[in-house]
């Protein structure tokens, strides 16, 4: 890395030990690389200059040139504040100052020519400006940000101490200006003419201080696409790594298991898509290359009976298999399930979680090595080191966005050949973030629902509804239905939500009152014991209604349940709404999802219940939750920590991810080790973007 670039923020001139504390501690800056790094969020035109005569409401932010006087302090104590004109031969416009008083007194000059920037407001019928930002003409003549103005973050904090967006682009244009000041370019020659990208450095130097738009569109463009090749090449690279240079497990007979299994146990007919991404996987995993494959499929769509038979394909081949679920619960229904489809097959199956008893725990350790144990579901508790396989030969991990790269990445060294690797999501992934977050995974999709799924009814009602809402509930109960009531996790507070949630258990226990009802109730709170217990009563039908937080969000299956209430529905992502009203409509009865909100709504929030009663098309709702959050907030990437894009934006540069695959593609057809002189300053840098923690952050 240039040495310049290396400085550490405190030595450029103005910052200082205090300043340099704050730009680390609250932006993460700590050298000159990490400020030009900082890019701004967005630009202001200052190339137009307003007259104070031109002044009407409907203009936002302005710039205007011309002088000040007549300065004076109006009213006394907290309502004081220090006002003055301003000239410029059109009109006068009045400034004022509830803050920093002081320093405008002592500042400012009579005879001084100043550019004012800000947002003019209308005050009983003429205009003023509040807090104007000055600059002194002479000051600026001659600087590019005088033209289109770089806006920077910076916190309250930040603001409070001085330094404030102007501040920061201080700061950037004096590293940036300076002849020490070079970026070594890290894109191939034949990728920059194809694109017509700006070079590096200019493209540095534009993003900041651009000369007009064009110019700034095309440094966003360039650097945007810097962003995403990079990931892309490291994705691809890992990908090629595996499938051209690791020995994978040949999964070659398809035997007893798997065809008894098929023809005997098999309790209903496979959807075509169910099918089909079984050959897909079967195609897979005979080829002795090791796979990593995606399987999505929305809620219900049948994703663990797929995940059976494959494990089935790998017990036909003398080899064991695990299943991991990021919860308890989950992994305990996971096992009952496979417990039950394989009946009296000679299977065997065991339970492993944090609450295995030390016992059982040591008994499986035994059957695990032996190779009697065929199949062990649980939790995180398979991947640690003393969990030791005779033969591994795959693993299943349920709703791995949970689970992170770094842990499926522990599996592979559960066998001398890393074991195939499945992953099921039922959180539907837009493919370009697919692409970005899994991008060295081959994807399946079961995009069909088994027959007979009636789709559920869903509706949005407000508070003032709520008799209505309890007099369905009473008509389903009676029907035989069961109902599950939804309450928000109150992030902030643990208590405030387990209020909430008792307050509603209370309210429900009144209108559907013992003997007639029985109402669980299901929190973080309990001991797994006695969730167990709760949520056990509400599966054998016991309890008619089941009062919980989220923590029956994942995979829980009850068929039988086919009325879902979401309590202030409008504190839902929509990805969690889509997952929670997934637990209905399993069975074949029509099913219903109300979601209750109270009257004031945001603009995003009326849009997700508006999406949620419109449409159960998973991937439909997923492409709307990633315009509306992006993909960093979007349910479980934020873990993943792979996403953490300075510029690109997942939801809106398709075309440009596209682009950068496709090029990262090529260069590493052709020279996948990155040896080649033209792939010379490109690899450079990729040995340190691939050191880096935090990608991005390297020069
Ligand atoms: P998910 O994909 O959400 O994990 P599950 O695997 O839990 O879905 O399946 C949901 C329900 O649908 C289960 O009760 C399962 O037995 C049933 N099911 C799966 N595949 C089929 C099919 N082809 N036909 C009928 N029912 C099916
Ligand atoms: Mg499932």
């Amino acid at each position: 890395m240039n040495p310049f670039l290396q400085t550490p923020i405190e030595y450029l001139k103005g910052v200082g030990p205090a300043k340099a504390e704050l730009l680390k501690k609250d932006l993460e800056i700590f050298n000159f690389h990490d400020l030009i790094f900082n890019f701004p969020y967005r630009h202001i035109d200052r190339s137009r200059i307003y007259k104070v005569k031109e002044i009407d409401a409907s203009l936002a932010y302005i710039q205007l040139k011309g002088t000040i006087g007549n300065m004076r302090t109006i009213g006394e104590g907290r309502a004081s504040r220090l006002v003055a004109e301003f000239y410029d031969g059109s009109g006068v416009l009045e400034l004022v100052w509830f803050q920093g008083v002081k320093w405008v007194k002592e500042n400012l000059k009579a005879n001084k020519t100043y550019l004012i920037f800000g947002k003019p407001s209308e005050f009983n019928g003429s205009f003023n400006m509040v807090h104007p930002s000055l600059d002194d003409l002479e000051d600026l003549q001659n600087k590019r940000y005088l033209h289109i103005m770089p806006l920077y973050n910076c916190s309250e904090k930040m603001k409070a101490r001085g330094v404030d967006s102007k501040a920061i682009m201080k700061m950037v244009h004096a590293v940036i200006s300076d002849p020490r000041f070079e970026l070594a370019e890290n894109i191939p020659t034949q990728i920059l003419t194809k694109f017509n990208f700006l070079n590096r450095k200019d493209a540095f130097l534009q993003i900041h201080f651009p000369e007009n738009l064009d110019k700034l569109g095309k440094a966003e463009h360039r650097l945007k696409f810097e962003e995403l090749f990079f990931i892309q090449l490291r994705l691809l690279r890992y990908k090629m790594n595996r499938t051209q240079v690791v020995n994978g497990i040949r999964l070659e007979q398809i035997g007893d298991f798997f065809n008894t299994f098929y023809n005997s146990y098999l309790p209903f007919e496979l959807t075509n898509a169910q099918k089909r991404v079984l050959k897909e996987i079967r195609a897979d995993v005979k080829r002795g290359i090791q796979m990593n494959r995606l399987l999505q499929g929305d809620v219900g769509s049948g994703k663990t009976v797929v995940a059976l038979m494959v494990m089935l394909m790998a017990l036909d081949n003398n080899y064991q298999a695990c299943m991991m679920a990021p919860t308890e619960i989950l992994a305990q229904q996971h096992y009952q399930t496979l417990v039950s489809l394989l009946k009296d097959m000679p299977v065997k199956v065991a339970l492993l979680t944090g609450s295995t008893k030390t016992k059982e725990r040591r008994q499986i350790a035994i059957d695990l090595e032996s190779g009697d144990l065929h199949i062990l579901v649980g939790t995180h508790a398979l991947i640690e080191d003393k969990v030791v396989f005779k033969n591994l030969g795959l693993a299943i991990v349920d709703e791995q966005h949970r689970f992170g790269v770094e842990q499926r990445a522990r599996l592979w060294k559960k066998n001398t050949y890393p074991p195939h690797v499945l992953v099921m999501t039922a959180t539907p992934i837009p493919r370009t973030l697919a692409m970005t977050l899994y991008g060295d995974l081959d994807t399946s999709i079961i995009d069909e629902l088994p027959a007979g799924r009636k789709p559920i009814h869903t509706v949005h009602r407000f508070d003032a509804s709520r008799l209505q809402v309890y007099g369905f509930i009473q008509q389903q109960i009676t029907l035989g239905r069961q109902v599950y009531i939804v309450y928000p996790l109150i992030e902030e507070s643990e208590k405030l939500t387990y209020k909430s949630l008792v307050d509603g258990f209370e309210s429900i226990i009144k209108e559907f009152p013992a003997p007639k009802y029985a109402v669980s109730m299901v929190h973080g709170k309990l001991k797994p014991a006695d969730k167990d217990f709760e949520m056990q009563r509400f599966v054998r039908g016991e309890t008619q209604i089941m009062v919980a937080t989220t923590v029956i969000e994942v995979g829980v299956n009850v068929p039988n349940a086919s009325v879902m209430i979401i309590e202030s529905a409008e504190k839902f992502g929509l990805s969690q709404l889509h997952q929670l009203r997934g637990r209905v409509g399993r069975g074949a009865d029509q099913s219903y999802c109300i979601l209750m909100s109270g009257h004031e709504l945001s603009n995003d929030a009326r849009l997700r219940l508006k999406t949620m009663t419109e449409t159960t098309d998973g991937f439909k709702i997923a492409e709307v939750d990633l315009k509306l959050r992006g993909p960093g907030e979007l349910e479980g990437t934020a873990q993943s920590g792979s996403l953490d894009l300075k510029i690109a934006d997942i939801s809106e540069d398709y075309v440009l991810i596209e682009q950068a695959r496709n090029e990262a593609k090529l260069v590493l057809e052709n020279d996948i080790n990155l040896e080649k002189d033209v792939n010379k300053s490109l690899s450079l840098y990729f040995a340190l973007y691939q050191k880096n923690a935090k990608w991005g952050r390297i020069s």
